[in-house]
């Protein structure tokens, strides 16, 4: 447990470096511990070690979670969602990193609806046109942005990516460009409900990269509660 607090101060040094190294401020990097088939325990050494956003990818896992942690965590939900899934969501997360088609926005949109605050989504965009990845594509993005942004019980605050895995996160560097230049496009587009200011990528391999190329919110799990099981 004593490694979790450990492993996040190397964390956070390591973005203020990439920070330090594109002129940015650190203040604009948020983390995400991923502590997907780690216990609530772990989750609670980090929160204890000043951690406040965690990340989850599968929905009863988080829902199990949510339950027995009793540190007041920011929890984000990460993985591909299951649109019958979404209604176990509401009450526990804040962001939803992968809204990647209609009918899932459509279905959020139907169970947040009458609450007081709108759920925070960013959009996924699969950058490599893998068929077995989800996300939208970039030729439809903008499709996408302009219909999830009618939706009145979401808020787009930007866009998620997950690149395919290359063991030299240097590789990685043109897709982490790329979601930053899509953003970009998608900002100028100046669409009512729709704000762009956050880029979700980077992963405990390659954060330091996605940071220099602007990342606001990075996803790191193996790198702080060790790896995973495989499930
Ligand atoms: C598991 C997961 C991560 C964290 O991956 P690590 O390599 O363990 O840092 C990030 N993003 C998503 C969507 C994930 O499912």
């Amino acid at each position: 447990m004593n490694q979790i607090r450990t492993h996040l101060t190397s964390i956070r040094d390591r973005i203020e470096a990439a920070c330090a190294r594109a002129g940015r401020s650190p203040g604009q990097v948020r983390l995400v511990a991923v502590a997907k088939t780690k216990p609530a325990a772990m989750v609670e050494a980090a929160f204890a070690a000043g951690q406040q956003i965690i990340g989850e990818s599968y929905v009863q896992e988080l829902v199990t979670k949510a339950g027995q942690v009793k540190a007041p965590v920011e929890w984000h939900f990460l993985g591909h969602l299951q649109t019958n899934k979404v209604k176990f969501l509401p009450g526990i997360v804040h962001m939803i990193h992968a809204v990647d088609r209609p009918s899932l926005a459509l279905e959020i949109n139907r169970q947040w609806q009458g609450r007081d605050v709108p759920i925070d989504v960013l959009i996924q965009v699969d950058l490599a046109g893998e068929e077995t990845k989800f996300g939208v594509r970039e030729q439809e993005l903008q499709t996408l942005v302009r219909e999830v942004g009618e939706l009145p019980s979401l808020r787009i605050r930007g866009l998620m990516t997950l690149p395919p895995f290359f063991p030299d996160p240097e590789d990685v560097r043109p897709y982490f460009i790329r979601l930053r230049e899509l953003a970009q496009d998608m900002a100028a587009l100046n669409l009512p409900n729709v704000d762009m200011k956050e880029l979700s990528m980077g992963m405990s391999h390659d954060f330091e990269v996605a940071v220099e190329e602007g990342a606001t919110l990075v996803r790191v799990g193996t790198a702080i509660f060790g790896e995973r099981e495989s499930w």
